[in-house]
């Protein structure tokens, strides 16, 4: 996820009437179907539904830290059910509006919301995931985030003006149409050496088309794919939750442009020598085909994260484990 990848990829309008009809299906069966997420991957405080005594909009001397998510977007909708329709839109959020949820639930179809306990009515409210970001604890303890430790992801998330300080310029050779991108140091070196050995060893030229992202730059891209795709889309992580702005993340292409951030790069030799041989030069897929299949997330063959050589196999681990 985080990956601009598919962004300008609209919906068709045979897609919009699914998921109008998706969304009328949604509405009659919300109140059945409605579920708490597993709690594997999830913060311990979001397993259970165990009640706080914050209020919407205000918090008590008992806020846990683990609860407290920000809105990112102006304007975001709070919703009276967890359903898309505006016609059950509550108030609006302002950007930087914290809300201290209860926990994380899904819709049909893969649309998650937090559940707000109202202060006024007592009655729940619902943000959709789609419009809030959460800076973990461990990743706002300030300075750079150790290499292939860190923890990112839907639930985890960045502060917004994480920025490690050894960023360095890939050298333009190694950059699709030569447009500079930043990598951190140690993340660079190893880059430029696993796309040194496919020239070398097979003749493939492979550029980085996209590399370090700042969480602005994630915003835009975010908030314009939802635009284009809804809140269910799952293609662009949120601000503040792309490995991108780890500084370790690369989205890669061959030099010729070919399925460009599309999934049937996987199927080029490009993408094939990559997924064989990224391992030895310290990679990971985060977005393989194996784990689509398994936890419904995006399949991304073109992005690659270094966690170096030693937290490979642990990384993979960890991955499959979920
Ligand atoms: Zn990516």
């Amino acid at each position: 996820m985080g990956c601009e990848g598919k962004a300008l990829r609209f919906m068709s309008w045979g897609k919009k009437a699914v998921a109008v009809l998706l969304g009328l299906a949604s509405a009659a069966m919300w109140a059945h179907t409605v579920h708490a997420i597993p709690a594997r991957g999830l913060p311990t405080a979001f397993s259970t539904s165990a009640a706080s005594d914050s209020a919407y909009g205000r918090s008590s001397g008992r806020t846990s830290e683990q609860n407290l998510w920000t809105c990112w977007l102006d304007g975001a909708p709070v919703h009276k059910k967890p359903l898309p329709a505006p016609n059950i839109v509550a108030k609006v959020a302002r950007a930087g509006q914290v809300f201290q949820a209860e926990t994380v639930e899904a819709t049909p179809f893969g649309t998650e919301w937090l559940r707000l306990r109202s202060g006024e009515t007592g009655t729940p409210l619902w943000v959709p995931l789609a419009y809030v970001r959460r800076v973990a604890p461990e990743n706002a303890m300030g300075g750079d985030l150790p290499i292939g430790r860190e923890q990112i992801g839907p639930y985890h998330g960045l502060p917004l003006d994480y920025c490690p300080s050894d960023l360095v310029l890939l050298p333009a050779r190694y950059c699709f149409n030569d447009e500079p991108q930043r990598l951190r140091a140690e993340a660079a070196e190893a880059c430029r050496r696993l796309l040194d050995a496919a020239q070398q060893e097979s003749g493939l030229r492979i550029r980085v088309l996209s590399a370090f992202r700042s969480a602005q730059t994630q915003a835009y891209l975010c908030r314009r794919k939802i635009s284009a795709a809804g809140i269910e889309q799952r293609d662009v992580a949120r601000p503040g939750h792309s490995e991108h702005q780890l500084g370790t993340a690369v989205d890669l292409t061959a030099a010729n442009g070919l399925h460009l951030l599309n999934e049937r790069f996987g199927e080029t030799r490009e993408g094939r020598w990559l997924a064989e041989n990224c391992r030895r030069f310290g990679f990971v897929q985060s977005y393989s085909r194996a784990r689509a299949f398994r936890e419904g997330t995006p399949y991304e063959p073109w992005h690659f994260r270094y966690v170096g050589r030693l937290n490979v196999e642990r990384f993979e681990r960890t991955l499959n484990e979920r």
